[in-house]
């Protein structure tokens, strides 16, 4: 067993752990926490085979130097340098294999340093992605629509993301382990039976963090079902909970839940309230943030 089937392992063992008996009180609430890896990327680019051809010669292909955490997903040997009107940067990552388009993902303090100003966008998403020059041993390529900033994301199986509650296209928050904590808001979950369970920040959101080698995060719904509100609805949806909201009962239930859920994206718990894990379940899966008073 290798260190990341063992990962995988306790990942599984720990979010099967129950999170409270039936008894445990609202501050113990405790949805579904198991940490997930917290991988950084650094600046790279994607290309297709005819642009690895055009900048490493006739008949050239990628050279693995390492596997990364996606499966099939490789650091190549090779290197191209980007250059625009107002920079360059040497030594940019080629990640492999092969794919449709060219894709090159900065971080936005590179962006600044190129003068590009380039979306945050899902990887694969080129809606208004900027223009680079790629430059290479054996020649260039003209790269227009093809600069964005990664926007982070965590890929997930069809089984992690049942344990976790989510499905693909969700967004939640991220709360990292790090130095310095940091809350990601938005972040896009990604389901695939070919994906390992990994979330993916760039090296702007590494340091904003204190990200080291080994971190994690925590997730938590982002308080929407849809995956369409922004985070300053999210914000404006926990700045007024109370409104509105009907007494509670000491002790909360499924069907309840159910109830609650309908009508409120945040409650607040009086201290000692009890929620069964059901109860907690319903909750969860419903995008509801429950702040115990
Ligand atoms: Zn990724």
């Amino acid at each position: 067993m290798d260190e990341k089937q063992l990962r995988a392992l306790v990942t599984s063992i720990l979010a099967e752990l129950p999170s409270g008996g039936e008894g445990s009180g609202a501050d113990n609430f405790a949805p579904k926490t198991a940490p997930i890896p917290l991988e950084a990327s650094a600046r790279h680019v994607h290309l297709t085979t005819e642009a690895i051809e055009s900048l490493f010669g006739k008949g050239a292909a990628l050279t693995m130097k390492r596997s990364l955490s996606q499966p099939g997903e490789f650091l190549s040997e090779e290197r191209v340098k980007l250059v625009t009107p107002k920079g360059e940067l040497p030594g940019v990552a080629v990640l492999g294999p092969a794919r449709k388009a060219v894709q090159a993902e900065l971080s936005l303090t590179d962006c600044r340093a190129l003068g590009l100003n380039a979306p945050i966008n899902l990887s694969g998403d080129l809606t208004g992605a900027a223009d680079v020059l790629i430059v290479g041993p054996a020649g260039h390529i003209d790269a227009k629509g093809c600069v964005i900033a990664a926007r982070n994301h965590i890929h997930m199986t069809p089984a992690d993301a049942a344990r976790y509650g989510v499905s693909n296209g969700a967004y939640v928050q991220a709360a990292t382990d790090t130095a310095r904590p940091v809350t990601f808001g938005n972040v896009a979950v990604r389901v695939s039976a070919d994906f390992a369970l990994a979330m993916h920040i760039d090296f702007d959101e590494a340091n904003a963090c204190a990200w080291t080698q080994g971190a994690s995060v925590t997730i938590r719904p982002c308080g929407k079902r849809d995956g369409t509100a922004s985070p300053e609805t999210t914000a404006a949806v926990a700045a007024v909970p109370a409104a509105g909201q009907p007494d509670l009962p000491k002790l909360i239930t499924e069907s309840l839940a159910k109830t609650l859920a309908q009508s409120s994206q945040t409650l607040l718990i009086p201290k000692g309230t009890l929620i069964t894990p059901a109860a907690k379940d319903v909750f969860f899966s419903a995008g509801v943030t429950l702040k115990v008073q």
